[in-house]
This record gives structure tokens, sequence and C-alpha cells, in this order.
């Protein structure tokens, strides 16, 4: 499980224009689960997300993964963690344009240092997974919004992490492709893995596929709902 402890962030700490977007968060994550932050913007959601998926540290405050204690690793360490645990979906899904579906998909598998083979191969079985397999060669901004959102799904599940961590992921969707979000969702979690998911999309929050939403205001957590 994920734990946060009286987690707490602070942008420019001690200037004059320092704002606290997180404050004294206590939260424990069951993997395996499909989680939703949501609140309004500003509300401290995409903050909360990279300290849990190991981006940025919290001011104070603990976060444990399964016991180990994340906020307090090295940098290099942080980086390992973050690659091994965490896959990352954005909300404009931030691909490389002039690179191909496929080149996209592997970047973050490069600094496993697995051979060339090892690494093409888990892409295009990523790719196929999510049936944009018939895309791999195409330049990505070439593609649909929807399989932009494939590719981008992809590439966060390159390196097989357990957990999956998605920023807005439908914001800029058609309930079709939201659809297509959340039952492509809803696999992950049946193969086990854990989501955290940042929306203020009644589409996203309201699923079925959503076991709990985490209410966040003000860089607090309001309320929890298990659904
Ligand atoms: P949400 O994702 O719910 O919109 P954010 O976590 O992005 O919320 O933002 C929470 C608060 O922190 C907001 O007031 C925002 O302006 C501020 N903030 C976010 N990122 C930064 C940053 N890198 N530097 C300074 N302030 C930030
Ligand atoms: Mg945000």
């Amino acid at each position: 499980m994920i734990e946060l402890d009286n987690v707490t962030k602070r942008y420019h700490e001690g200037q004059p224009n320092e704002l606290v977007a997180v404050r004294n968060v206590s939260l424990t994550l069951p993997l395996g689960q499909v989680t939703v932050l949501q609140g309004a913007s500003g509300s401290g959601k995409t903050t909360l997300l990279t300290l849990i998926g190991c981006v940025a540290r919290p001011t104070e405050g603990r976060i444990r993964f399964n016991g180990d204690m994340l906020s307090a690793l090295p940098e290099h360490h942080m980086a390992e963690m973050r690659r091994r645990r965490f896959g990352f979906v954005f909300q404009r899904f931030n691909l490389i344009n002039g690179l191909s579906a496929l080149d996209n998909v592997m970047l973050p598998a490069y600094p496993m240092g697995l051979p060339h083979r090892v690494l093409l191969e888990r892409a295009q079985t990523v790719m196929e997974r999510l049936s944009i397999g018939h895309r791999a060669g195409t330049r990505v901004e070439l593609l649909s919004g929807g399989e932009m959102q494939r590719v981008a799904i992809a590439r966060a599940l390159v390196n097989a992490p357990p957990v999956l961590i998605a920023d807005e992921p439908t914001a800029s969707l058609d309930s079709h492709l939201t659809g297509q979000f959340l039952d492509i969702v809803a696999r992950l979690k049946a193969d086990g893995t854990t989501l955290i998911i940042a929306s203020h999309d009644p589409r996203v929050f309201d699923s079925p596929v959503v076991d709990r939403v985490v209410h966040m205001a003000d860089g607090q957590v309001l309320g929890d709902a298990t659904c």
C-alpha cells in the first residue's frame, strides 16, 4: 500500500510568495484499486500526484510504498523508484512530435539498460495490448486524439509499473474516447495495476470502475468515499 503521513508541500518555501499546495494530507491507498483525486483546479491534485510518483519531495511528512520510505530516499534512488514503480499519463499526453509512436513508447524504457531487442519487444507487446500496434511506425503528430492517448498510456506502461498515475487524462477527450479510456482502466485494474487518477470529470469519478474518490480542496483532503 501507499501511505501518506501528514504530507505538506510548499512552493517557494520561505519566500514572500510561499504557497502551500498540499496541506497535512494523510491517506492510505491500498494497491490494486482505482483511486480518483477529485477537486477544483488549484486544489493540489497534480502536486499530490507528483509527490506520490516520486517526481517531487514533500516539504514535510512521509510517504511509504509497501513500507519503504520514499520521501527520504537519495535522489538517484528516488529516480529509480519512479522508473520502476510508476507510469505517468499527462493531460496533454506530452508525446514527442517527429518521433514514431513506437519510439515514443520506448523512451522511458531506455534507462532500464536492457538490450534493444527486449525493449522493442516490450514496446510492441504493450502497443498490441492497447490496440495501437498497427500505428507503431506513424509519427505521433499524425495520429488521432484517441490514438495519441493510447500511445501515451502504452508509454506509461512500457516498464510494467505496478502503479499508473494519470493527471486529468480525459480533459481533452469526447465521451466515446473517455469510455475507451475507462475500459482500459478496467482492464489494467483486472490485471492488478493500481491506478491513481486526478480528475474533475464526473464521467471518470462516477464510473463503476472507480473504487475510491478522494475529495480535495485548498490542498487538503476533505473526505474519502468508497464507491
Ligand atoms: P490542481 O492539479 O488541483 O489544479 P496543483 O497541484 O496544480 O492543483 O496546484 C495547487 C496549487 O499550487 C495552486 O495554487 C498552484 O498555483 C500552485 N502550484 C502548482 N505548481 C506550482 C509550482 N511549480 N510552483 C509554484 N506554485 C505551484
Ligand atoms: Mg492539475
